[in-house]
């Protein structure tokens, strides 16, 4: 443990998300070093849909990765996504070169509630890591939660509505999401920018679940 890890564990006594030990890292204040030590630091392809050239993500949502991602969207915890986003940019450095950095939105009346939306927060991270520029692009309608559903009753979920602001449009994007289920969203995110005329498309997530 660092001096810095120490402070901060006796201002901020807690325990680690993941295995519980007691000892946090000053630098991402809910796990422990080894927790730290065993995020993946770079990122992997993973299926993704179509209209998407490469979709990457640091790895398997059933474990630790989905641990952090739920702690920090439903924990409300700010501080852990925007760490999230940074590692998630470092890990993606050399991967894609692309003009913009775009967030998949959350439909407006649940980023009311939560205070915050996780996809803009990770791009902003992203965007920290990488040197590439955020643009809000998009806007969301409807679209209910995936949460708590199976891989077969989300697919049969209605698609969200995702449309573009209108102005000018980079050519070369990475859209930005926490979780890749089925795609769908991605999808339909995609879709709707090359209905623009944006012609390449990467999707990054933090976690992609496999179906
Ligand atoms: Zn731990």
């Amino acid at each position: 443990m660092t001096l810095l890890d120490e402070a901060f564990n006796l201002a901020m006594p807690g325990q680690c998300l993941v295995c519980g030990s007691p000892a946090l890292t000053f630098r991402w204040r809910v796990l422990c070093r080894p927790c730290v030590a065993a995020l993946p630091d770079t990122v992997i392809r993973v299926p993704g849909p179509a209209s998407i050239i490469e979709t990457f993500a640091l790895g398997p949502h059933d474990g630790n990765l989905g641990v952090l991602v739920r702690a920090a969207k439903y924990g409300r915890n700010i501080a852990l996504i925007d760490r999230l986003g940074a590692h998630l940019g470092a890990a993606l450095l050399g991967r894609v070169d692309v003009d913009a950095i775009v967030p998949v939105p959350i439909p407006r009346r649940r980023r009311w509630k939560r205070g915050f939306d996780q996809g803009e927060r990770l791009a902003r991270g992203v965007a920290a890591s990488t040197g590439v520029e955020v643009m809000c692009l998009m806007r969301r309608r409807g679209g209910q939660t995936q949460v708590g559903k199976t891989s077969a009753e989300r697919r049969k979920l209605p698609v969200c509505a995702l449309s573009v602001r209108p102005g000018q449009l980079p050519n070369r994007v990475l859209l930005v999401d926490d979780v890749c289920t089925t795609g769908s969203t991605l999808h339909a995110a995609a879709r709707a920018l090359h209905r623009r005329g944006v012609a390449h498309i990467w999707a990054l997530t933090v976690s992609h679940q496999e179906s």
